[in-house]
């Protein structure tokens, strides 16, 4: 198996690479799982992904690994009303976020209707939009029932 490690950075570590940050064998651990996710893991979530690749990377490295990235412009910290941080790729893409408050799911979407009228609202109010964030929260439509 050809060993590739040091010449296929990930894409957050090449961020961090460019962002000046010293890269320990933790911190490229941390980074590789960020780079695969494509969900929204807070924390422990990010902990319980690295501790399978090594065990020994505690709680409060990739706490602060984690704050670090956000610090540099690499991670991007949400908060979906359950009092912990979510964390994504900052520069992802911008998209809109739906939160299923029943199972905690994330679901991203993009309006070019919503956009357009933060646009407008923005215009209106005497200002050029640089950027927003715009979170939705719900519960799934009950499901039509079985006929019996
Ligand atoms: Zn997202």
């Amino acid at each position: 198996m050809p060993t590739t490690k040091e010449k296929s950075l990930c894409r957050i570590e090449q961020l961090c690479a460019d962002a000046g940050l010293r890269m320990t064998g933790q911190r490229r651990i941390i980074a590789r799982v960020l780079s695969d996710a494509v969900d929204h893991p807070d924390v422990e979530e990010v902990h319980r992904r690295v501790a399978i690749i090594d065990a020994r990377v505690s709680l409060s490295t990739v706490y602060r690994t984690l704050r670090l990235l956000e610090g540099n412009g690499i991670l991007e910290r949400h908060d979906f009303g359950r009092g912990r941080g979510r964390y994504e790729e900052a520069n992802r893409g911008h998209h809109d976020h739906l939160i299923d408050i029943e199972s905690g799911a994330v679901i991203e979407f993009k309006s070019e209707e919503i956009e357009a009228l933060q646009e407008r609202i923005a215009r209106e109010l005497g200002f050029t939009l640089v950027g927003h964030r715009l979170d939705l929260y719900g519960v799934p439509l009950p499901r039509k029932r079985k006929q019996t």
